[in-house]
């Protein structure tokens, strides 16, 4: 059984560690949730300038930000029905639960969970509306289960969820959205993958950010998922000083390629309250795509998006290559760096 530290007493104490002082600070006003799997992915001689350890274990930079907004992308004021965000035409996210395994430090909905804020399951009134919102806008073809991690749900619940959606015959797509592949997978059990591979319409997005992350275990999930017909992709965060490094995001899509993960996204942190002591800035990600390019298959290279802010959705960032920044030269119908200078070696 994994166990779960709600306190980072508990915590420190499980990494031999005396408890730092800002911790008890950060966590009055959000809390800290752990799990062992990820305590023992901690290089603990790093301390906290481990990869892992700064994506779960608290940091006095979270309370430094107070200016920033608790929702800057506006999903508050696009919900179609309580619980249902719609900012696309053909697709919107529904929010099944306010629960998680862990409690990312830059988690983008900090709102959902902060002290005193957890949203619970989502009840059978609420999906009941949801489900008569959808009906009304026969335009929506895909629900993203998202919240907090759906597969907190406990396995019947949660296969009432997705039948629910599933029997909506405008529904051609039902992706679900979950961290517990890379945080939790003792949580996929041979008869939760039975459930989810039962949904035809079922896909399945997880979310690793660092190599580290991708040890056996966590393989292996996304093995049999992937081997009993659920299609899983990944989305990762590009957070400051934890993979904002080309070389590390190349060997994480190796990694993920190895294991028939698609990276689908490479996601810029957003403006949220607490969060934003993790953001790169742009340039960092249009580089990761430049080192990339020539180097890594397409297959494994994700697109880069950043949200805007007030609810505009994802755009998709690109290298500008046309003006000679290090690929090929259109103008003069010239390659002029490419393949990589080693290739030629
Ligand atoms: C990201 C997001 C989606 C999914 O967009 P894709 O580009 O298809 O990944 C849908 N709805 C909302 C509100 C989103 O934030």
């Amino acid at each position: 059984m994994t166990e779960f530290f709600r306190t980072g007493r508990a915590a420190a104490e499980f990494l031999g560690i005396d408890e730092p002082d800002d911790w008890r600070r950060v966590e009055a006003v959000y809390p800290l949730l752990v799990n062992r799997h990820c305590l023992d992915l901690i290089d603990r001689s790093k301390g906290d300038a481990d990869p892992v350890w700064r994506q779960f274990l608290p940091s006095a930079a979270e309370l430094d930000d107070w200016k920033s907004d608790f929702d800057p992308l506006a999903e508050e004021r696009q919900m179609l029905a309580p619980r249902l965000i719609r900012r696309f035409l053909d697709r919107a996210v529904v929010l099944v639960t306010g629960n998680c395994a862990v409690h990312c430090r830059f988690c983008f909905r900090k709102r959902l969970w902060k002290q005193g804020a957890k949203l619970a399951d989502i009840s059978d009134a609420e999906l009941e509306a949801i489900l008569v919102a959808l009906r009304e806008h026969p335009e929506i073809r895909e629900v993203l289960l998202s919240g907090g991690d759906p597969c907190m749900v406990a396995d019947g619940r949660l296969r009432e969820i997705i039948a629910a959606f599933s029997s909506l015959e405008q529904i051609s797509v039902i992706r679900l959205g979950t961290k517990l592949p890379a945080v939790w997978p003792e949580r996929f059990t041979p008869q939760f993958i039975d459930m989810l591979a039962g949904f035809d319409k079922l896909w399945l997005l997880t979310h690793f950010n660092h190599p580290n992350e991708v040890d056996a275990a966590a393989s292996a999930v996304c093995r049999s998922l992937i081997r009993r017909g659920v299609p899983v992709l990944n989305q990762c965060v590009l957070l400051r000083g934890v993979n904002d490094n080309p070389e590390v995001m190349e060997e994480l899509f190796r990694r993920l390629l190895a294991i028939k993960v698609k990276p689908h996204y490479m996601f810029h942190v957003d403006p949220v309250r607490g969060v934003r002591h993790f953001a790169t800035g742009i340039e960092a990600g249009l580089e990761v795509l430049r080192y990339l390019r020539g180097r890594l298959s397409s297959l494994g290279t994700p697109t880069f998006a950043i949200d805007l802010p007030e609810g505009g959705g994802k755009v998709a960032l690109q290298p500008d290559y046309s003006s000679g920044g290090g690929f090929c030269d259109i103008h003069n119908k010239k390659i002029i760096n490419y393949p990589d200078k080693e290739m030629k070696k």
